[in-house]
């Protein structure tokens, strides 16, 4: 199969690398003229594992190419993915389809034989309609078809994810559009992933559903810790006294603090625009959305209260500032409104992140940032885990409260014991896990 992938970061790279190694011949696309470069000279613009060698090795056999010529790119394809970013809209929280739509009128102007049009990018409810519009509007050559196949892969564990999901979703309303997608996607029948047809609304509403109900898991969670810690009790054993259940399931039950990233707020939000739109309530993602917010707004308030009521004129050493482990991605991760809320209330603040720290500065007031995880610890008043990277779970923490002024861990991932961190000198603040407990 010849494949076009239009929109080269985090998903559109992966899912174009992945094809690649299945086999088929891929060209991704992107405007972004510096990305391209960066490509076509070996370097990823994205911080992702494995993807710079499966990039490599698919280049080299000569089944991966990089383009900023979308008429060029798309001459020959069978399939045109579109893999854009469709961020929230300013303002009103709808998904902001300004470069899906952009891309499809693009595509159909260049296009001189029919295509099926893919859109991997997360999109309401009835995109697949209107850009079915677009191509009539644009005179598209007959035949060209849309197809829905939403994307589930997880920053940090990408390639793993598109090789080995737990489904694949494909909506379509016609038979060719559905015979081109098992062809791509059939390497992974192998491997039994499961692939499900629906229609194109459907798939749609699945990837929104998918996203809202994790985010309502870990909001949840959150809930349970805050009671925890009211109640005396330890949310890490209640989170495995639930998630041993198999009609709950031990992920995302992490408590921390509250969820960030490039998808769970931004198509929360959207999901409820489609809701309102429709006139349908959705009381319960509504809620999670404001509990979410507020507990992101909270942290600052956690590190204060860690060190009696005030982080005016202290020094705060954070560890880890992307939304998650694995990825330097810092779209609306927690770090932000931390670091914000507590250079605001006078304290000055050293972070350290594996990955990150070149996103970060994007975005982040100006602070301080450190070459390794144990200079942030030095002449601290406390030092705050907010990323739960793997090189943050083995600190010398002898070492680092030696080093510190205040010798205070908020640790708002829960990586650590209380006992450690108390035979450390430390004073330890976890979530959901109050002392004793
Ligand atoms: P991204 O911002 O990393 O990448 C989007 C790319 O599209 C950019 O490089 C941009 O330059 C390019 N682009 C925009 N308009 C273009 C055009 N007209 N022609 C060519 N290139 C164009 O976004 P992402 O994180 O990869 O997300 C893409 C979509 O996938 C979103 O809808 C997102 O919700 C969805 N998604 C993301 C993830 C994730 O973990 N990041 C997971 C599942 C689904």
């Amino acid at each position: 199969m010849r494949i076009a992938m239009i929109g080269t970061g985090y998903v559109g790279l992966v899912s174009g690398a992945c094809f690649a190694d299945f086999g088929h011949d891929v060209v991704c696309i992107d405007k972004d003229g510096s990305k391209i470069d960066a490509l076509k000279a070996g370097r990823m613009p994205i911080w992702e594992p494995g993807l710079e060698a499966l990039v490599k090795a698919n280049v080299e056999r000569g089944r991966l190419e990089f383009t900023t010529d979308l008429k060029a790119g798309i001459q020959g394809a069978e399939a045109v993915f579109i893999a854009v970013g469709t961020p929230a809209r300013r303002g009103d929280g709808h998904a902001d389809l300004t470069f899906v739509f952009a891309a499809v009128r693009e595509v159909a102007q260049a296009l001189e034989a029919p295509v099926v049009i893919v859109t991997k990018s997360t999109v309401p409810v009835g995109t697949g309609d209107k850009i079915a519009e677009i191509l009539a509007e644009e005179k598209a050559p007959k035949g060209t078809s849309v197809a829905s196949n939403p994307e589930f892969l997880r920053e940090g564990a990408a390639i793993a994810d598109f090789k080995h999901p737990d489904r694949i979703v494909v909506g379509a309303e016609d038979e060719h559009a559905r015979d081109v997608l098992r062809e791509i996607y059939r390497p992974l029948f192998l491997n039994k992933a499961p692939i499900l047809f629906t229609g194109r609304r459907t798939a749609e509403l699945t990837k929104y559903a998918a996203n809202a109900f994790l985010a309502v898991k870990i909001s949840f969670i959150n809930e349970i810790a805050d009671l925890c810690e009211a109640v005396g009790a330890d949310v890490q054993e209640v989170a495995r006294g639930i998630g041993l259940d198999n009609r709950i399931g031990p992920k995302f039950l992490h408590p921390g603090p509250g969820y960030g990233g490039s998808c769970f707020p931004k198509d929360t939000l959207a999901l409820l625009r489609t809701a309102e739109e429709a006139g349908v309530l959705q009381r319960i993602v509504s809620t999670v959305v404001d509990v979410n917010d507020k507990r992101k707004a909270s942290m600052a308030g956690r590190v204060a209260d860690a060190l009696g009521g005030s982080v005016a004129g202290k020094r705060i050493g954070v560890l880890g500032l992307a939304f998650k482990p694995n990825t330097d991605d810092m779209r609306d991760a927690p770090s932000i409104p931390l670091v914000q809320a507590l250079i605001d209330q006078g304290a000055s603040v050293i972070a350290y992140d594996p990955a990150a720290m070149e996103q970060a500065e994007r975005v982040l007031p100006p602070i301080e940032y450190a070459a390794r995880a144990q200079q942030v610890a030095e002449g601290a008043d406390a030092l705050v885990i907010v990323t739960e990277w793997e090189e943050f779970r083995g600190l010398d923490l002898d070492r680092i409260a030696k080093t510190m002024r205040g010798r205070v861990l908020v640790d708002l991932r829960n990586v650590y014991e209380r006992d450690e961190a108390e035979r450390a000198g430390m004073t330890y603040f976890a979530i959901g896990r109050p002392a004793g407990s």
